[in-house]
């Protein structure tokens, strides 16, 4: 699944980042923009979630889903993508959300091989930034033998998020589909508190890196903007997780926790985006995961990056 580049560029101050490198030609804002990268191009995919469009489409119209899959059935598969934002950054090495690992899904869990193949050994990363806390974005961080897969990493994560899915009574008031997905958090997550670094909304959990407040998905879903001098990235997590959750932000996401925020949020993050242009990279979309929304006179669309 994994797709791995390498390049070498001969300067410093070019930004590498999922298979794409980005040129930072000058620093707009030096107290807070990315800058003095070195130069290796690397895309990790962890593999790809087995859904189904009944499952992650529960309320759309059948129509739409039969022009887009070709059938109406609710057990049709779909395949969601897993890629896992890098970075390079001066000599720090940055992931963006840990991947499955090995107990939650079987077609899920290659992000340390796919680093390994890009020469990235999982004891190098030294950050790791979190979006939320579900499984294919949290469960990563131990490994079969239930050990740190990224020892010597930092783990950065919204204090929202880690308050939710560590509260004591988190268990019993979540419904029954999420339980193991509370119970999978409350286990993982004390044996990264340690090494844990917490935010509130707005803050930079590294320098160059803005979190974003987008909940709904989860309560305290982050987005990160990579403040990349002349080419800026907005991470968006699981705000949009497929091509249809752009054009029907309304349409209801099938892990999305509060559907009504998480609706809210879409709206206004398509909004920003549109506006500004700006350039996207989605941990579910089809590979590279790049891509800009457009405001089309019949509703936005995802523009894939090819
Ligand atoms: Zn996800």
């Amino acid at each position: 699944m994994s797709v791995i580049h390498s390049v070498t560029l001969g300067r410093r101050a070019v930004l590498q980042f999922l298979g794409v490198s980005m040129a930072v030609a000058a620093i707009n804002n030096p107290r807070s923009a990315l800058s003095d990268t070195t130069a290796k191009q690397k895309m990790c995919s962890d593999g790809h979630l087995a859904l189904t469009t009944g499952f992650v489409f529960p309320d759309a119209p059948s129509d739409v889903l039969a022009a887009e899959f070709k059938t109406t059935d609710p057990a049709t598969p779909l395949l969601l993508p897993c890629t896992v934002p890098l970075l390079r950054h001066d000599d720090r090495l940055i992931l963006f959300d840990a991947g499955a690992g090995p107990a939650f899904m079987e077609s899920a869990g290659r992000l340390v091989a796919s680093l390994k193949s890009a020469g990235v050994e999982a004891d190098q990363i030294t950050d790791i930034v979190f979006t939320h806390c579900h499984p294919d974005h949290l469960w990563g961080v131990t490994d079969e033998f239930n050990e740190l897969t990224f020892p010597n990493a930092r783990y950065h994560l919204a204090r929202k998020e880690y308050d939710f899915w560590t509260g004591k009574d988190t268990l019993q008031s979540v419904p029954e589909h999420l339980k193991t997905f509370v119970a999978g958090a409350q286990s993982r997550l004390p044996r990264i508190a340690e090494r844990a670094k917490f935010f509130e909304n707005g803050a930079q959990p590294l320098a160059g890196i803005e979190a974003i407040g987008s909940p709904g998905h989860t309560p305290g879903h982050c987005s990160y903007m990579l403040h990349i001098a002349g080419d800026p990235v907005l991470l968006t997590g699981d705000v949009f997780s497929h091509p249809l959750t752009v054009r029907h932000p309304k349409w209801r996401w099938g892990t999305d926790q509060d559907s009504t925020i998480a609706t809210q949020t879409r709206q206004r993050m398509i909004d920003r985006i549109a506006a500004d242009r700006t350039r996207v990279a989605v941990y579910h979309m089809p590979p590279p995961g790049f891509g800009r929304i457009e405001a089309g006179s019949n509703g936005p669309s995802w523009v894939q990056e090819t």
